[in-house]
């Protein structure tokens, strides 16, 4: 199957718009009505294809979740993952995270998860990395006080670079693991990346960090 430019991906996402949100902006401040329950937000950027947002809406009844995901041919691949999950607390929008403050408002999210994203290795390209301090304001905005963000990566230069990032912003450090699956956290849903990665046995990297 060719991954770009799928035909049939419009049309699954309308058949499903339920799920995958046309028009998003339209709910900045106001979330919940686009879930069936008023609960806490948690938010995943870069979704890809979506076993942890399914995997994590299912575990998790008591959160709405949201994931982002800029590529469409890889959103739909999210989709059938929630429609066969069968959650009805998560969705999907396919937009670029630019600038997450378009789409909510101050403290709208209780916790930001960036797993397995573009790590952007060349200096030049610092400021594409989703850990770049630009990206840490916007998400201080829309995260509640004590918001949270979990960082997963396989990417042991990203790690050091979003660890030291986080601290000089002044976040501060919960949790730190170089080597989350000899942790064996029995709540850890794995990303495609992660099974990927670690089949190949490469230890993954974690940071759970909050802002204050
Ligand atoms: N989280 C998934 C995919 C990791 S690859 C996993 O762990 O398996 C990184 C993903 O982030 C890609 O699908 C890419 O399209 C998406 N992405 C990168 N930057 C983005 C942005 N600014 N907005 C939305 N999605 C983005």
């Amino acid at each position: 199957m060719r991954l770009r430019n799928k035909p049939w991906a419009d049309d699954y996402m309308r058949e499903n718009n339920h799920v995958v949100i046309e028009n998003p902006f339209q709910y900045k401040g106001n979330w919940q009505a686009a879930f069936d329950k008023d609960q806490p937000l948690h938010l995943e950027i870069g979704s890809g294809k979506g076993q942890f947002i399914a995997g994590m809406g299912n575990q998790h009844p008591e959160i709405n979740f949201i994931g982002v995901e800029r590529v469409k041919s890889v959103i739909v691949g999210a989709l059938k993952k929630v429609l066969d999950a069968e959650t009805s607390n998560v969705r999907l929008l396919n937009e670029d995270a630019e600038d997450l403050r378009d789409l909510f408002h101050t403290n709208e999210v209780e916790h930001i998860y960036l797993n397995f994203s573009d790590p952007w290795p060349k200096t030049r390209h610092e400021k594409r990395r989703l850990t770049f301090p630009a990206f840490l304001d916007q998400y201080k905005d829309i995260l509640k006080n004590e918001g949270k963000l979990t960082l997963k990566t396989d990417n042991k230069g990203f790690f050091e670079y979003s660890v030291a990032s986080f601290s000089q912003y002044g976040m501060i450090i919960e949790e730190i693991s170089l080597d989350l699956h000899e942790m064996n956290d029995p709540l850890n849903v794995p990303t495609e990346y992660e099974e990927k990665f670690s089949e190949k046995g490469q230890p993954i990297y974690r940071c759970k960090a909050k802002f204050w």
